[in-house]
């Protein structure tokens, strides 16, 4: 039997606000459908933000071009390789390459050339995730023929008109959904995410946001809190947003609903969910997700990879972040699957039926 009516958006929302003994049960109802789809195992993806330089200037978004005040930064290729061959050798088994948004054809040559040699450098072991922003089909297909197999394109809102009010000219919610398609064409396995919180968004529209997801068919999703920063231009709004506990909440329920109604895509333990409480990713992992990013960035660098406030992960050595990753992934009753690819059983489902 059903939690609830799947197709009740109504019902979905009185789920989304709820709290107490009622968030409970909606958390444990997806962790039950989450255990019989995916099962406990959590894969691994470190994360490599291999540049903070971005050609856009979302308003929520503290590595802005506009922000003056942010040391640009790129990870060298020999770091990224070392950082690729940790990585492998830990048995993480997958990789996430994020970057702030560049097309021009240095970069898209620099990343070509880097996913190929991650790919000979592991003996084509290691699965590579881009998150590289908005770019043209024939970049897309030059990244997936070099060996990247998944890439993860927010669209933060699936209102039009709250996505015009987050970003300024230029920045188009058609462009993004066009990328997402042209992702799902060049056969990556295909990510998206959204954001909860955030200014001028009421909770009726996270409940859309979560099917909307479900209605792209994508194969993988991170999402999480909208987080303030105090360089961006949202930052005039912060007292209209909900406060800390209600986007915490708010956006755990998001994750369940989003379980019950794609039960088998892969979901992300972000580290903005970890930003707002320190049990956030174990309640996230125990509720709904099926994957962690230890963040492997040079230490030199993650200073200046500051999306929002009070972010974590800042501070850890390698060690000490395999070490923190596996007793969150344990005490959230789930098991680290190392030397695994963790490719989304959605996407396995959807290519044979296609
Ligand atoms: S959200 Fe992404 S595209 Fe927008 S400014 Fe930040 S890094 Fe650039």
């Amino acid at each position: 039997m059903e939690f609830f009516d799947l197709k009740d958006k109504k019902e979905a929302l009185s789920w989304l606000l709820s709290t107490g003994e009622e968030a409970r049960k909606l958390r444990q109802a997806a962790h039950e459908v989450k255990m019989a789809h995916v099962g406990n195992k959590v894969y691994l993806r470190a994360l490599i933000e291999y540049s903070n330089v971005c050609r856009k200037n979302c308003y929520y978004c503290g590595i802005r071009s506009g922000n003056s005040a942010v040391r640009r930064y790129t990870v060298g290729k020999d770091e990224v390789l070392r950082a690729a061959r940790f990585a492998h050798q830990a048995g993480f088994g997958s990789l996430v390459l994020q970057s702030g948004e560049r097309q021009d054809e240095a970069f898209i040559r620099d990343i070509e050339e880097l996913v190929d040699a991650m790919m000979q450098q592991s003996g084509g072991e290691l699965g590579i995730t881009l998150s590289l922003g908005e770019q043209k089909p024939e970049t897309y297909a030059r990244w997936k023929k070099a060996g990247a197999i998944r890439y993860l394109l927010r669209i933060e809102t699936s209102s039009p008109g709250l996505y015009t009010r987050l970003h300024p000219a230029g920045h188009s919610f058609q462009a993004r959904l066009d990328c997402l398609k042209s992702l799902r064409d060049a056969g990556y396995q295909v990510g998206s995410g959204i954001m909860i919180g955030l200014p001028f968004q009421s909770p009726e529209q996270v409940v859309e946001d979560v099917y909307f997801l479900k209605e792209m068919d994508v194969d993988m999703v991170g999402m999480g809190p909208y987080i303030e920063h105090p360089q961006t231009p949202l930052w005039e709004y912060r007292d209209r947003i909900p406060s800390k506990q209600e986007r915490y909440d708010w956006s755990l329920n998001a994750w369940a609903l989003l379980r019950l109604i794609a039960p088998d895509i892969n979901i992300a333990s972000t580290t903005a969910i970890g930003s707002l409480s320190p049990k956030g990713r174990e309640e996230a992992l125990y509720a709904a997700a099926n994957v962690i990013m230890p963040n492997l960035t040079p230490f030199s660098c993650r200073k200046e990879y500051f999306l929002y406030e009070h972010k974590i992960c800042i501070e850890e050595s390698h060690e000490d972040s395999r070490e923190n990753i596996e007793r969150i992934i344990r005490e959230a009753g789930c098991e680290p699957e190392y030397f695994s690819q963790g490719n989304s059983r959605h996407f396995h489902a959807r290519f044979q039926g296609e």
